[in-house]
């Protein structure tokens, strides 16, 4: 990642940081979620559970620092259209949808491919990121080329995760390894703990040009078309018409690009797609 990124994304928090401490007085509280049958009416605050890490769409640059990233950027900027305030949590992934269906979080962001299963669960925007899932292998490997040789392997991933999902159904004799953390799956294939990796294109890809490199590589095709999409608790479709509308602008006016490049250093070649899915 270079600093001119990192330098940027740091002061759009900063900026979205003070905005909401000087407005802090006026939160309407985070009852959104009861709003039933009307549409649920806007707030003044939403409670936003992110993942722990999952970069380069949430994550620390440092412990204990501040939360940066493209999912980071996405929703200040839809917060700040739509206007409201964010209260950011950060949980486990597997653990925000139990969290959004107990009411304690209102809105998620953490790169969460839009799935059927889910939708009983959660409502979603249109989608805002167009992804895939991708293989590492150990750099030195060359024995995996593609997602054929993976019949019978250990597979590190995530728990909860599409592509726990995917290993299960898709591939024959194979033995998902998942775990609560990124970073532990990636250990294991750097060790002697899987064979391969299967996660999020994005993310696999990030995580090689950054602590993975010269450890991992990517082999073989995107595996299975995915869109991430917002999740919204259920029972708050004004709030999933508001965001919609800022999504398509931001996506219109170029915004939208300009995070983009941010985080991955050039324009996203679905552009088109994704502007196509807009409600
Ligand atoms: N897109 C993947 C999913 O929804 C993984 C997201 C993540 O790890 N944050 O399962």
């Amino acid at each position: 990642m270079n600093s001119t990124r990192r330098i940027t994304s740091t002061a759009a928090i900063a900026a979205t940081v003070l905005l909401a401490g000087g407005l802090a007085g006026c939160s309407g509280g985070d009852d959104a979620g009861e709003g039933g049958g009307d549409g649920g009416g806007l707030e003044d605050s939403y409670t936003v559970a992110t993942d722990t890490s999952f970069v380069p769409f949430e994550f620390q640059e440092e412990e204990g620092g501040e939360y940066v990233g493209f999912d980071i950027d996405i929703i200040n900027e839809i917060a700040d259209r739509v206007g409201f305030e964010i209260e950011l949590e950060t949980t486990n992934f597997d653990g925000i949808i139990p969290g959004m269906q107990t009411g304690t979080f209102d809105i998620a962001i953490a790169g969460m491919t839009i799935t059927e299963e889910r939708r009983e669960a959660v409502d979603f925007t249109s989608p805002y990121y167009k992804s895939g899932l991708r293989i590492g292998v150990p750099a030195d490997d060359d024995t995996i080329t593609s997602i054929d040789d993976l019949e019978g392997k250990t597979i590190a991933t995530r728990l909860g995760s599409t592509s726990a999902n995917y290993i299960e159904e898709n591939i024959e004799g194979a033995t998902p390894n998942t775990y609560e953390q990124l970073d532990q799956a990636y250990l294991a294939v750097e060790g002697d703990g899987a064979d391969a990796v299967l996660y999020d294109a994005p993310n696999v890809e990030y995580y090689i040009l950054t602590a993975g490199e010269g450890k991992l590589k990517t082999v073989g095709e995107l595996i299975e078309a995915q869109d991430y999409g917002i999740a919204v608790g259920k029972g708050n479709e004004e709030l999933v018409t508001a965001m919609n509308e800022s999504l398509a602008e931001m996506i219109d006016d170029g915004t939208y690009t300009e995070i983009f490049k941010e985080w991955f250093g050039e324009e996203p070649e679905w552009l088109d797609d994704l502007a196509a899915s807009q409600d």
